[in-house]
């Protein structure tokens, strides 16, 4: 079958490789119908990993002898550990990671275990690529909610840095919560327009002032983003990383300061559980016509190397791999 094969740092190429065929118990071999192209898999090229890998974890595929489409929850987590058993099954101490640290869906076909599949039924299944992502943003909307209780403000202002995916969907989460009362703002880098922020009611501004915001959610990942946060959040207020850092990132602000000022630092990490899928499903439902606008540029998989080494998504918009195109 026809695979993109990650080697090493940068390299990165289709190839023919065998199609998988040990199954194990509770596994199957699903056909790869579209992958949404994430930044962590542009981070993963760029750094490569230790081994040979498919990466895409955004996974819609179909699969034998069963009608409809079905979403992966690429967290395969053990169910056992005393992570999983507290329901923090993105910390499983066995965590596999389809598509991250195992084969992913990156090819023709994939190995899956059959408990991770979720059937849904959108008329455009392709919508489907955005159920991951969307699963991650429920997970990273419910710590910031059981956050605002620490705020002084029962209206607080939220900043969100990021019009990327991750902003757009935590800004959509937030904005649709019954338990979110107060203002939502957001700041992007770029001068493009995102019209979904119209489609919402969401101000941006393009220069923010610091001492307005008592909640700032970072969700750019860029190394400048957290510092921005920090900068400008209030006395009191509360800060989400919800972007991944960079590894070699530092936090830019000494202890000192954070106590000073009596900030809360918020993070989110993956999120993938069956629950935050369903919750996920049952958005992209009810609001297809938002999400739609949320897809951009359909790729072959021939094309994805180059994507993958040149990051060029349009602004605002999932990049999708169309494993038919
Ligand atoms: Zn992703
Ligand atoms: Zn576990």
């Amino acid at each position: 079958m026809k695979a993109v094969v990650l080697s090493q740092a940068n390299q990165i190429e289709v190839r023919q490789v065998p199609t998988p065929t040990h199954i194990k118990e509770g596994e199957l071999i699903a056909d790869v119908k579209y992958v949404g192209v994430c930044k962590t898999d542009q981070q993963l090229t760029a750094t490569g990993l230790e081994q040979e890998c498919i990466l895409g974890h955004e996974v819609v595929c179909s699969v034998p002898n069963q009608t409809g489409y079905f979403a992966l929850n690429n967290e395969i987590s053990c169910g056992k550990c005393s992570y999983c058993l507290e329901g923090l099954t993105s910390h499983c101490l066995n965590l596999r990671e389809l598509g991250v640290n195992e084969d992913g869906g990156y090819a023709q076909k994939m190995c899956v275990p059959q408990n991770a599949l979720h059937s849904f039924n959108f008329p455009k299944p392709v919508l489907g690529v955005l159920i991951e992502p969307l699963s991650c943003a429920v997970h990273g909307i419910g710590r910031i909610l059981a956050s605002l209780k620490l705020l002084s403000s029962a209206k607080p202002k939220t900043l969100i840095i990021g019009g990327g995916i991750s902003g757009t969907l935590i800004t959509y989460l937030l904005h649709n919560s019954s338990e979110y009362q107060g203002q939502i703002s957001l700041y992007d880098i770029t001068p493009e327009p995102l019209h979904w922020l119209e489609k919402l009611g969401i101000e941006r501004v393009e220069k923010p002032e610091p001492d307005q915001y008592h909640l700032v959610i970072e969700c750019s990942g860029s190394s400048g983003g957290l510092q921005m946060a920090l900068d400008l959040v209030r006395k009191g207020g509360a800060v989400c990383a919800y972007g991944v850092p960079k590894p070699d990132l530092a936090l830019p602000i000494t202890p000192h300061e954070l106590f000073m000022r009596e900030i809360t630092l918020l993070t989110s990490f993956a999120g993938a559980t069956d629950s935050t899928i369903n919750t996920a499903i049952a958005y992209l439902q009810k609001d297809q016509g938002f999400f739609e606008q949320l897809l951009g540029k359909f790729i072959s998989l021939e094309k994805l190397p180059t994507e993958l080494t040149n990051w060029s998504p349009q602004p605002g918009t999932r990049t999708v791999v169309d494993l038919e195109a």
